[in-house]
């Protein structure tokens, strides 16, 4: 996928996090290891997208993430190549492979200038 829509799925994704009233300050993402866009591209198209938006000037932590299996039953991580879950015998998924995760953000209430942070738990996932 092109950085450019990529990183406005993002945009949009962050924007959606941030209440009325609320400045996006930070945001953190992970990227897989096969993931075709390095921290410095993202962080540096975010920017540029996020002008003008309640993220603008928001700082981009972006950390390549190890690719890794993970126990689709009880959640338990697996080494790649290991051929069921470790612990379970559950079926195995890959993660963190391609794709860009949304973990968290940080927002600022722009009226008493209280800062936030925002987990995102699942479907952070972002193609
Ligand atoms: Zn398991």
């Amino acid at each position: 996928m092109h950085e450019t829509s990529l990183v406005r799925t993002l945009l949009a994704r962050v924007l959606r996090e941030a209440a009325d009233g609320q400045r996006v300050t930070r945001v953190e993402l992970s990227l897989g290891e096969m993931a075709s866009h390095t921290p410095e591209a993202l962080a540096f198209h975010f920017d540029q997208a996020a002008r003008g938006t309640a993220a603008e000037g928001a700082s981009v932590d972006a950390v390549r993430e190890e690719a890794r299996l993970r126990c689709d039953a009880c959640g338990e991580p697996a080494a790649l190549g290991e051929p069921a879950c470790p612990s379970c015998g559950g079926p195995l998924a890959a993660r963190g492979l391609r794709d860009v995760r949304l973990e968290g953000l940080e927002v600022r209430e722009e009226a008493s200038g209280q800062v936030r942070t925002v987990r995102i738990s699942g479907g952070g996932g972002v193609r």
